[in-house]
């Protein structure tokens, strides 16, 4: 081992770092790798002074071999800025989320499930990397599947090498669309092995001349990517200390005979409540909104959420409630996950303070009900725009709190330039449709 990769994770959850010799380890420790703050997507940082230096200060716990670059660990950086923790790093972000949970004796399990497309670059554009990968209905495709062998055997051997344990790797419903799960954990770890997920994938893509793409939404005719959350609180054990695995499942219902505890539906119903919120940090791009999309979508059913509701294993609802526990099924592949799971925990424990109750159980097909029926039983549509989840996020006192002033500002500062820009911009869509129109 010679070189420690220091990793930190922008506001757009983009992994982010350095190369720093072993040498200085203890450094990286003690005070960090240093960087230009104001180089760094949305710290808000000024070119001068002491408040202009982002250190992402080695977490020890987290150093692991990287096994597709020998010689090199990765270690994950927590930032701090003038020796302090920075309160617009996405990591303390979410360790201050998790601290709220520790002082009520409890802990977040997440199970974070990426899905993703294997591209190839061609002019102005990009293509599934597998020419060969057209079937009209592709999921669970045992055909298409063994010819990206080389990669998703190297992408789980990788993983596992990393202490990860590998549940299942299939192909989606879309061209080109894996998806790889892996086991839950706690949610800082669980969120630290998304970001090496992210590495690892993007590293064996590439040297085998294919894109690893985290975009939700592709391909306009095809359904797009979610990044779905596995969700459950547990009582940290009496003794087990820090990050402990074990304790009691405070979701679970089995003694009641049914799935969620009254704990874990307050906690839903939170998540429901600040969902349009959620929206800007689950579904954080342009793109996001033409994967949530409410009503008929061109490539037929997505299984992407649009309606804010639960039910029993429905996989049309934003959240899919489970035994003991609730898959959120918001967010896509674009979210960071540290901001994600932050703002979810701020909505779950807002459902606990508040003793909120969710709104009924949906078991109908929601992809299957007209709006005006939604309507009549009071089932709202997630926002339909980046915009509209910004102004959502602007609006809602508990996320903007779990996030703090100075990363909710640049959040939705970044978020509306990136929102104008793409409103501004002239698509191929509208030429084809107007220049000869009118
Ligand atoms: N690709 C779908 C989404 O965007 C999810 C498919 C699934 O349930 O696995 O959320
Ligand atoms: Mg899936």
């Amino acid at each position: 081992m010679h070189t420690l990769l220091v990793q930190f994770t922008d506001l757009h959850g983009v992994a982010k770092g350095k190369w720093v010799p072993l040498a200085h380890l203890a450094d990286v420790l003690a005070n960090g790798a240093g960087f230009a703050g104001p180089s760094i997507a949305g710290t808000g940082l000024g070119r001068s002074g002491p408040h202009s230096e982002y250190y992402a200060r080695g977490d020890a716990g987290t150093a692991l071999p990287l096994p597709w670059m020998p010689g090199v660990a990765r270690i994950v950086g927590d930032g701090f800025v003038d020796g302090q923790p920075f309160e617009a790093c996405p990591r303390q972000v979410l360790r201050r989320a998790v601290a709220r949970l520790e002082a009520r004796g409890w802990r977040l399990e997440v199970g974070i499930e990426p899905e993703f497309f294997l591209l190839r670059r061609q002019v102005g554009s990009y293509v599934p990397a597998d020419d060969h990968d057209r079937l009209d209905k592709p999921s669970y495709d045992l055909k298409s599947l063994p010819r990206q062998a080389p990669f998703l055997h190297a992408l789980r051997e990788a993983l596992e090498a990393c202490g990860l344990d590998v549940l299942q790797l299939d192909h989606e419903d879309a061209h080109g669309q894996y998806e790889v799960n892996f086991a839950h954990a706690e949610a800082l770890a669980s969120c630290d092995r998304l970001m090496l997920f992210k590495l690892a994938a993007q590293a064996l893509a590439e040297a085998r001349g294919m894109v690893f793409s985290m975009m939700p939404k592709p391909f306009a005719d095809q359904p797009g990517s979610g990044m779905h959350f596995h969700v459950s609180l547990w009582e940290r054990p009496a003794s087990g200390g820090q990050g402990g695995q074990g304790g009691r499942c405070l979701f679970d219902a089995a003694a009641l005979g049914g799935l969620l505890s009254p704990l874990g539906r307050q906690f839903v119903a939170g998540v429901l409540a600040h969902a349009p919120a959620l929206c800007a940090l689950a579904a954080p791009t342009v793109n996001s909104y033409k994967r949530l999309t409410v009503g008929e979508s061109l490539s037929g059913t997505t299984w992407a959420p649009a309606s804010i509701a639960q039910g029993p294993n429905n996989r049309t609802a934003l959240v899919r409630t489970l035994a003991g526990r609730f898959e959120w099924r918001l967010p896509d592949a674009s979210a960071n996950p540290y901001l994600a799971c932050a703002g979810l925990i701020a909505a779950g424990l807002d459902g606990i303070e508040r003793g909120l109750e969710p709104p009924p159980d949906v078991t109908d097909d929601l992809f299957d009900l007209p709006l005006s029926a939604l309507r009549a039983r009071s089932i709202g549509q997630l926002p339909q725009s980046l915009a509209e989840a910004v102004a959502a996020l602007a609006a809602d006192e508990v996320v903007c709190g779990a996030l703090g002033p100075a990363l909710t500002r640049q959040f939705i500062a970044l978020k509306t330039d990136e929102w104008t820009r793409y409103a501004r911009h002239v698509s191929a869509w509208e030429m084809a449709r107007y220049a000869e129109m009118f």
